[in-house]
């Protein structure tokens, strides 16, 4: 039986009162709208330059104070954030499937993510650790020491529109760091009620300076000008690889460091030893969820030509069967993709496939009787007798091209013939081609999996990837590093003046 809810509007009304965004007029600013019928939900006010510039100047005030913040203290702050989420977990993930449509159970894990790096992150505040060195000259000691960096800018997509802020924030705010940030245009209302969950732990917390975590509401205007401020030491943006084209030499130019999380173009082999069964739910879940608007995608499925047409009737029988609707039902798998533009790029790519000699099932446009302003969609299966160039591109949308492999060689040179480098998979049982797959000369992506899809990663590892993907990594790992600035100090302690290297200058 189909549940019955709420408008979006009337829903994400309930929700921002319960998280307690402040009520705003509603029908001043942008129109924010919801992918699952394309209504407005409110409207949001853009800041202006003035604004912008206020919050940039209060978080610079703010890294004087937190900076000198012992690091297990700036700890406390984000182990209550993580206390304050738990509570609010069940009302932001349902602002989130208003706001970008994931499904119930997607936007519960994106929450879960963030409680996540806060655990990792109240852990990290105590290992912010560095390294002592041996030093060549007698009586000295040589040290390097990690300091905070100074605020923090992050930019982020409409596709994680809370974890991705989470990941940066809760490293850079242990590490010393104030942070700004600017979420998506289209995604700006969970963000705001993200801050007002922070805003409690915060106040909870006591003394942490004002200014210390801030939202900048806009568009791309909005990015160039914290990409461009000499103020911001670090601006981690995540994107589309136009908009990384456009922001990394804007912050190179004043030397100021980035961290860029673009577009992926991922894929799987699919060996003779695979499990099948195995294999079809991990390309199922990989391609079509979230509607195919993750950055780790399954977009390239490589199969062995014995298997191939067995594979592609399977995924194709699947992704039949797939229940697409309003995210919010239980029974639901696909919600809608977040706009038009989507749909119109989606059914762009399903045409190159054809005019490249490929044929594609499914990608139909479901639902829009119902909602004539939301774009649901059957995921897309293109198969192609080789690669063409159709596979060169990310398409944010679930169209999957399938080719044929005849050698693992050959697999591997079609897995890493594309312009970016995020994620990657191999499904075997061969512990040679899982091996060859991993090494230096195998997979040329930031993540390589064995017998899992290429999405859905933890907070535990380094997140990111290679080549137009950006080279930057976040999250897990010592990702903490980007977050500081590194010292190394040697300390003279006799009495004498030795030089290095032997170096002889007597006065
Ligand atoms: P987008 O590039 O349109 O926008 C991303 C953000 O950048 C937004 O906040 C936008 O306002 C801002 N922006 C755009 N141009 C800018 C500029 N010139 N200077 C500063 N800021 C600018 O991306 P989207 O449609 O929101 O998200 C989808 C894309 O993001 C896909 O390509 C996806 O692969 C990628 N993505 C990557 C990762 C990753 O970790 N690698 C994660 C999520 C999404």
């Amino acid at each position: 039986m189909t549940q019955s809810f709420p408008t979006p509007a009337a829903h994400a009304r309930d929700l921002l009162d319960t998280l307690g965004v402040p009520a705003r007029p509603a029908d001043a600013g942008q129109p924010v709208r919801s992918p699952i019928d394309g209504s407005v939900l409110t409207h949001v006010a853009f800041d202006d330059a003035r604004e912008i510039e206020a919050k940039v100047a209060a978080a610079r005030r703010a890294f004087d104070a937190w900076r000198v913040v012992p690091a297990p203290r700036r700890g406390e702050l984000v182990r209550l954030f993580g206390e304050e989420l738990r509570a609010a977990k069940a009302d932001l993930a349902a602002l989130v499937t208003l706001e970008a449509g994931k499904i119930a159970s997607e936007a519960a894990g994106e929450v879960q993510e963030m409680i996540d790096i806060c655990d990792f992150a109240v852990g990290l505040s105590r290992q912010l650790h560095g390294l002592t060195i041996a030093s060549e000259r007698p009586g000295h000691s040589m040290r390097e020491t990690w300091h905070p960096l100074g605020p923090v800018a992050v930019i982020s997509a409409f596709n994680f529109p809370v974890a991705v802020w989470a990941w940066n924030a809760c490293l850079a705010l242990v590490c010393g760091d104030p942070v700004i940030w600017k979420p998506s245009e289209k995604t700006p209302l969970t963000a705001l009620a993200t801050h007002a969950i922070l805003k409690r732990a915060l106040a909870r917390f006591g003394d942490a300076p004002e200014g210390l975590a801030s939202v900048v509401q806009g568009g791309r205007d909005a990015g160039e000008r914290l990409a461009r401020d000499p103020r911001i030491p670090l601006v981690s943006a995540t994107g589309s690889t136009r908009m990384g084209k456009a922001l990394a030499p804007v912050v190179a130019e004043r030397f100021g460091r980035s961290i860029l999380e673009l577009g992926g173009n991922n894929a799987m082999i699919v060996t003779p030893s695979a499990d099948l069964s195995l294999a079809l739910r991990a390309i199922v879940f990989s391609a079509a969820g979230t509607a195919g608007q993750r950055c780790t995608s399954l977009r390239r499925l490589i199969v062995h030509e014995s298997l191939v047409d067995k594979v592609a009737d399977a995924v194709d029988t699947a992704f039949q069967r797939l229940p697409v609707g309003d995210p919010r039902e239980g029974k639901t798998l696909l919600g809608p993709l977040i706009d038009r533009q989507a749909y119109e790029a989606f059914v762009a790519a399903m045409d190159a496939v054809r005019a490249e000699g490929g044929t594609v099932s499914g990608g139909e446009r479901l639902l829009a009787d119902q909602w004539p302003e939301a774009f649901y969609v059957r995921p897309a299966l293109a198969r192609l007798s080789a690669p063409a160039p159709c596979m060169q591109r990310e398409t944010f949308a679930p169209l999957l091209h399938v080719v044929p492999y005849n050698s693992f060689d050959m697999a591997m040179a079609i897995q890493n013939d594309v312009p970016q480098g995020l994620s990657s998979c191999v499904m075997t049982n061969d512990v040679r081609e899982a091996e060859a797959f991993l090494s230096a000369a195998g997979s040329d992506c930031g993540i390589a999996n064995v017998n899992i899809g290429p999405s859905g990663a933890e907070i535990g590892g380094a997140f990111g990837g290679e080549k137009e993907t950006g080279g930057g990594r976040e999250s897990g790992s010592d990702s903490w590093k980007q977050y500081m600035r590194r010292q190394t100090a040697t300390v003279n302690y006799s009495g004498a003046l030795p030089l290095a290297q032997g170096v002889r200058f007597d006065l």
